[in-house]
């Protein structure tokens, strides 16, 4: 790559960042292209807002924020997307005239990876495990693509009720139902859409999963994961197991990543390229599918 005076740089803050993969989705999108335009991780150790003043007075087109700057990055921007408001949780920004913009693209990321493998939520009955960060945005997710009904179980119930009434008061419906992880036997029998969005089977905790009775995964017939780390948690080999396909998170994070992209050069990325980049991360990661 030739790096020269109109060499655009785009990054990643957050803490850490020393195993992200985000520059080579960025940097293998931008070569593929032609575009010039460099991705790099920048460590903030402290005071997001100030780098993200700094960030833009350096000229600097687009970032990622990850863990723990999502939700106190918003204080710094001109801008911020009104689904990402409501979440609470900003991953991409885009620079703007003023500052820089905020989405969630981690939520339109999650529904391009579904739709691609042909997961339906209109409409659905749908499990979602956990009550943190990431489950609270897929929540929103759910409810403004009109699912039918979402079991929200989580370990800790006031955290799972405060989420299900926060969202169901946004879309003014009770399409959010919350429930403690044990009462999983009080599920209607048929088997739904499940999504795994607790920390819990997260490397190198690999043999961990919230539910493990077999009356649960009877209940599934289609898992997905949000972790990618592992790349067949034990989660998904549980559903497998009872006959039904499972997912991990990997695709969630590519298409995050491919949103962003479109967000700062303002393209649409075909999905053969990003089917491309998809391969180049399944072999960083060693996973063979
Ligand atoms: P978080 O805010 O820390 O929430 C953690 C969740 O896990 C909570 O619901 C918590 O329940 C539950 N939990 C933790 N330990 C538990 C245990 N021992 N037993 C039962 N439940 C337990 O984390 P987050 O930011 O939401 O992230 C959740 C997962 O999503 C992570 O694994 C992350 O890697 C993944 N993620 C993936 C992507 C992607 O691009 N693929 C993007 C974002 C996040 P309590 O409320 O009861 O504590």
């Amino acid at each position: 790559m030739i790096i020269n005076g109109k060499t655009r740089t785009c990054g990643l803050i957050g803490k850490p960042v020393e195993h992200t993969m985000s520059p080579l989705i960025h940097n293998t999108l931008a070569g593929k292209l032609g575009l010039p335009l460099v991705y790099v991780p920048f460590l903030v150790e402290e005071d997001v807002e100030a780098a993200v003043r700094g960030a833009w007075h350096l000229n600097v087109l687009g970032m990622n924020v990850t863990v723990p700057y999502k939700s106190e990055v918003i204080a710094a921007l001109s801008e911020c997307d009104e689904l990402a408001a409501r979440i609470g949780a900003v991953n991409t920004l885009v620079r703007g005239n003023k500052g820089f913009k905020g989405y969630n693209t981690d939520i339109s990321g999650l529904f391009r990876a579904m739709s691609s493998e042909g997961i339906r939520i209109e409409g659905e009955e749908i499990i979602l495990l956990g009550a943190g960060g990431a489950a609270r945005a897929v929540a929103y997710l759910l409810a403004s693509h009109k699912a039918k009904k979402v079991y929200l179980m989580n370990r800790s119930l006031p955290r799972a009720e405060q989420v299900a009434d926060e969202v169901n008061t946004a879309f003014g419906r009770v399409g959010i139902q919350a429930m403690e992880l044990s009462a999983y036997s009080s599920l209607p029998e048929r088997p739904m859409l499940c999504i795994q969005a607790t920390s819990v089977g997260l490397a190198p905790e690999v043999d961990r999963v919230v539910i493990e009775e077999d009356a649960f995964y009877r209940r599934i017939h289609t898992g997905y994961d949000l972790i990618y780390r592992p790349a067949n948690t034990r989660f998904m080999q549980l559903v497998r197991a009872h006959g039904g396909k499972a997912y991990h998170g990997l695709k969630m994070l590519l298409y995050q990543g491919v949103e962003a992209f479109e967000l700062w050069n303002q393209i649409k990325v075909e999905e053969g390229l990003a089917l491309e980049v998809y391969e180049r991360m399944k072999e960083a990661m060693g996973i063979e599918e």
